[in-house]
């Protein structure tokens, strides 16, 4: 079969490797219909995650069709059609028995990262009944891909974590499609006032469009300055949706006292916390790699309607194009793109 596979920092190539087959009982192999490129792949070119090596084949995010499944799986069969969680759990361990499948001892975030991945004509995945999800009949399966990562990562990072709730004053820093995504999902709790912060004017139009009551582009201007301003003491909540130091520090200076601070990018670099300031104001930090708790309860408000994260998809590439797609994705605001979907 065909893959993208990682050949260190910079270096990937679209490639011949061995289709898959399953290794243990609890696998199924998938033959991907569609999948996407995350942020967190960006993240793996420019070599800030060193644990994903040389010969990897990419990719977190898809649907597919599953083609085989081992002895052990009883909830899937051949010719299912399936989201694939970026996370896959076992179940059974300690971590997947509290509900905290992004720590699965035998599982978590692995896909793209420890073992092959998405970005392929085929993909295996371990403990199939855990880590997949049925697709509904005449569900839009392109709009599902959304729900593989982004969705729950900005719902339960973001959001859940941030404790969004009605009538909160909120702050997105990174209108990317993880910030994207914490924009929707903000929704379903009703803040009166949401913030929209990134340095791509096209990125902020398109949070409007998406329900950003106001927006800050903080290349132009102060963005800490500007809210304090119009705020009489800072924000209920503050998600940090890019990963760099000055993107947290945006959030800790800006959040009110008794406020929250969730987390939710990928960080390389470590940064200063203002511990000095923030101690005497009651506030909370979060961090956290998506658990993918809430994706049963995401895919019902996409399947209904009432969640539209099909808005989100900017640009449609064949599979063999996916170095293309790379290309558009890692250019993003010269290329207008927010999410890519592929497929064969
Ligand atoms: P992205 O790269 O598409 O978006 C990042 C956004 O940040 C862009 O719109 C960019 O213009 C903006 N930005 C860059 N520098 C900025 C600055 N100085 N000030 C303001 N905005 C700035 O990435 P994405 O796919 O939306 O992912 C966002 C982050 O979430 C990444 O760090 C990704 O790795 C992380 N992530 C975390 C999890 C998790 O489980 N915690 C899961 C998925 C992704
Ligand atoms: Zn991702
Ligand atoms: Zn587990």
């Amino acid at each position: 079969m065909k893959a993208l596979v990682y050949h260190g920092p910079g270096n990937i190539s679209w490639e011949e490797k061995p289709t898959p087959v399953i290794r243990d009982p609890s696998d199924a192999v998938v033959r991907i219909t569609k999948t996407t490129i995350c942020g967190t792949d960006l993240h793996i070119l420019k070599g800030d995650v060193p644990e994903v090596t040389n010969g990897r084949i990419l990719g977190h995010e898809g649907v597919g069709i599953v083609e085989e499944t081992g002895s052990a799986v009883t909830e899937f069969k051949k010719g299912d059609h399936v989201i694939i969680s970026c996370i896959t759990s076992c179940g059974k361990c300690a971590y997947c028995r509290r509900g905290m499948y992004s720590h699965c001892e035998n599982g978590g975030w692995v896909l793209g990262h420890l073992i092959d991945g998405t970005q392929a004509e085929y993909t295996r995945i371990p403990y199939a009944d855990t880590s997949l999800y049925h697709i509904p009949p005449h569900a839009d399966e392109e709009a599902l891909v959304m729900l593989s990562d982004i969705l729950p990562t900005g719902h339960e990072i973001g959001v859940i974590n941030g404790c969004v709730k009605p009538g909160d004053t909120i702050a997105i820093v990174g209108a990317g499609p993880v910030g994207m995504a914490a924009l929707l999902t903000a929704q379903f709790y009703s803040p009166a006032i949401i913030y929209m912060i990134d340095v791509d004017e096209n990125r902020l139009a398109f949070a409007k469009k998406l329900g950003a009551t106001h927006t800050i582009n903080s290349a132009k201007e102060d963005a800490v300055k500007r809210i304090m301003s119009e705020t009489k003491d800072g924000v209920d909540v503050s998600i940090e949706a890019v990963g760099i130091p000055d993107t947290f520090d945006i959030c800790q200076n800006i959040v009110r006292p008794g406020g929250h601070l969730a987390n939710v990018g990928v960080h390389g670099k470590k940064v200063e916390l203002q511990i000095q300031e923030l101690w005497i104001k009651n506030i909370t930090i979060t961090t956290g790699l998506v658990n993918t708790n809430t994706t049963p309860m995401l895919l019902k408000t996409v399947t209904s309607g009432k969640l539209k994260p099909s808005k989100l998809i900017t640009h449609h590439f064949n599979l063999n194009k996916i170095l293309e797609a790379y290309n558009v994705f890692g250019n993003a605001s010269k290329e207008n793109a927010m999410k890519v979907i592929i497929e064969p």
